[in-house]
């Protein structure tokens, strides 16, 4: 009895036993903070060889009863994506870029040896959990519902190798600002002893055992009085390569010339969807853009000169966040004058306008679900 029929073609639905009441979703969306509430509903798929992606549902959202053979628990097959979906201001519900974070998806699918998600049923997975969780999207400008979709290998065999059963999890997260900070400029920490990837290792995709490593270096940053690890190439460690789980952006000179350079692709950092992004609203905002690899000293010289003028982060979960200062084993050094600098406030603005369809959507970068 407690089975809808399905919405599309693909999907059934299980309905949520006891849906937070409404007056405790306000309360929430009042305050969602970051990754603290889901929401009322998740969608899963199952894949088999045999039968494909198949058995696609919504479902409450409710713990995953997992063997603890599970091979995704042993040995890392897990990949997720990122992505967030704002109010516009006719009331309807619109997605940044997913096809990017499908066709991202997919690409991280493929490194780790798991199936490829179609990017279709990707992008009507969130159409229907957002049909269904409608209410969970925040109102007001830095809120959203945040977009976790996340594939594991449920194989239960102990064998090392590829699984051969994979499972699909979409779950949303009201979200409102990421850094406690709001829009602070964060002090960094240059990491020279850990690493995050290498040439030939799986940097470049979205997969968990990413971010497992990382952990005991933000430890190492937050006891310096940092607040975010910055990471260098795995070789020399000279090279820029990331910061935490945003991309970096430097902006040399100032004014309506002032130029972006961001670190090239690497191969071992992660191809940011807003990273992409801004490189497209700099360029049209008139500012050369470079993407090519800077290097620590060149960071540090051009932050003394003063050529640097501003420095920011971007990723999803922040958007977009300045950095201010920078910290290494042997000392320390600022950029600019330790307040968010224009052009940062400028790409900021531009981009959150866009999300939220203040200004239109001159990309076609917005996704009605
Ligand atoms: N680098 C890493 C390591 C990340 O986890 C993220 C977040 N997905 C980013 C960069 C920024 O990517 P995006 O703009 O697609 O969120």
């Amino acid at each position: 009895a407690d089975v809808d029929p399905p919405v599309t073609s693909a999907f059934r639905r299980r309905r949520s036993p006891a849906p937070a009441p409404p007056q405790r979703v306000a309360e929430i969306l009042a305050d969602p903070g970051f990754g603290r509430y889901a929401t009322d509903h998740m969608v899963t798929i199952d894949y088999t060889p045999e039968r494909g992606w198949h058995d696609a549902w919504v479902r409450p959202h409710e713990p995953l009863s997992l063997s603890p053979c599970t091979k995704a628990l042993h040995y890392g097959q897990a990949i997720f994506e990122g992505l967030k979906a704002y109010r516009q201001p006719d009331g309807t519900i619109a997605c940044f870029r997913p096809e990017a974070n499908a066709r991202r998806f997919r690409d991280s699918a493929r490194r780790l040896a798991m199936p490829e998600l179609p990017e279709d049923l990707f992008l009507a997975s969130l159409r229907e959990l957002a049909g269904y969780d409608e209410g969970w999207v925040p109102e007001g400008r830095g809120r959203s519902l945040y977009l976790r979709p996340l594939m594991i290998a449920t194989s239960t065999d102990l064998v090392v190798g590829a699984a051969r059963d994979y499972l699909y999890v979409l779950v949303a997260l009201p979200s409102g600002a990421y850094f406690t900070g709001g829009a602070a400029p964060v002090t960094v920490w240059l990491s020279e002893e850990h690493i995050r990837a290498a040439p030939g290792g799986t940097g470049a995709a979205k997969c968990a055992g990413n971010y497992a490593g990382t952990m005991a270096a933000q430890a190492r940053a937050a006891e310096q009085g940092c607040d975010q690890v910055v990471w260098l190439d795995a070789v020399e460690r000279r090279w820029v390569e990331e910061m935490g789980a945003m991309n970096l952006f430097f902006v040399f000179g100032t004014g309506p010339g002032a130029r972006l350079v961001t670190p090239q692709l690497s191969g071992s950092l992660l191809p940011g969807v807003t990273r992409d992004s801004i490189l497209r609203l700099a360029h049209d905002l008139g500012h050369p853009v470079e993407e090519r690899r800077v290097s620590v000293e060149e960071w540090q010289k051009a932050a003394l000169t003063g050529e640097l003028a501003e420095v920011f982060a971007c990723g999803t979960a922040a958007v977009i966040t300045p950095v201010g200062t920078v910290r290494h084993a042997t000392g320390g050094f600022a950029v600019g004058d330790s307040r968010t600098g224009p052009v940062t406030v400028a790409l900021r603005n531009a981009l959150t306008e866009i999300h939220h369809g203040i200004s239109g959507d001159p990309y076609g970068w917005m996704y009605r679900l």
